[in-house]
């Protein structure tokens, strides 16, 4: 089955190049991947030729690139995101910023594009998080962003559905991608454990996820291509949450 026009960012790593190798895998016939690091969507290796798009989601000017290459859109990932931790009491104005800028205003852009460009049948899903629903402290401006995005999507679905487009949004807990490398409590709980990457993912997949484990990337792609799919048709405005059990 013909998938189109799929568009996914964040695709040079984590659950985005999961998604890109599967849409590639399954029938897209078009794939414009939308990445900041130029390097690492060079270095995808894809069943379907990608058209490459370097910039930061939160650049209009990358998003009017985009519109001008893509005719139409039939399937969109809108998935590119940070993650930054610190209390509220703790977290600077300017990290904030950044959290919103990158999860937000980057989501939204991406989001209008897709809604503007997307043919008729169209399916978009978001990648929000289930740290938009469980508080956690120290999450104070990621939690906000993700929780944010929960409700943007199913503000899109509502308008996007009289054209027969669909938006639902994804909300996994942990995933196990270079996401948290990118996190100091993260580098120091591994430098604390030798090193064992794996094993301090397992402790805190066994402290605080009731199935006891994070899932893969790849799993995470597998339920957003099931959203994306027709199996789908009648899904719109939700969030499905994939965690684990973390929320209950
Ligand atoms: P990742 O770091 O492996 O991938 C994120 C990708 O987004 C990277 O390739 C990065 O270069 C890109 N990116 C970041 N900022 C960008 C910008 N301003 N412009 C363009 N590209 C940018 O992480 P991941 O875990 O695959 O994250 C994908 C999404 O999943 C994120 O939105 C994240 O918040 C969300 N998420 C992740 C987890 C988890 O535990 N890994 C849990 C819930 C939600």
């Amino acid at each position: 089955m013909s998938l189109g026009t799929c568009l996914v960012t964040g695709a040079a790593s984590g659950i985005g190049a999961a998604c890109a190798r599967l849409l590639a895998e399954r029938g897209a016939e078009r794939l414009l991947l939308v990445d900041r690091d130029a390097g690492g969507l060079a270095a995808l290796e894809l069943a379907v030729d990608p058209e490459c798009f370097a910039g930061d989601v939160s650049d209009p000017a990358l998003w009017e690139r985009v519109e001008a290459a893509a005719p139409g859109i039939d399937r969109a990932v809108i998935n590119a995101g940070i993650a930054t931790a610190g209390t509220v009491a703790e977290t600077t104005l300017e990290d904030w910023r950044r959290t919103m800028s990158v999860n937000l205003d980057g989501a939204f852009l991406s989001l209008r594009t897709s809604m503007r460009k997307a043919n008729k049948g169209a399916s978009i899903v978001v990648t929000a998080s289930a740290s938009g629903f469980k508080a956690q402290a120290g999450a104070a401006a990621y939690a906000t962003s993700k929780a944010g995005l929960s409700q943007l999507a199913k503000v899109a679905a509502l308008e996007g559905a009289s054209r027969g487009i669909r938006v639902n949004a994804i909300a996994p807990g942990g995933v196990d991608t270079p996401i948290w490398d990118t996190a100091a409590f993260f580098r120091d709980l591994v430098a604390s454990k030798g090193g064992d990457r794996e094993a301090v993912l397992a402790e805190m997949a066994q402290g605080n996820t009731p199935l006891g484990r994070f899932a893969s990337a790849d799993e995470i792609a597998a339920q957003i291509l099931f959203l994306l799919s027709d199996e789908a048709a009648t899904i719109t405005g939700t969030v499905l949450v994939s965690d684990g059990g973390y929320t209950l």
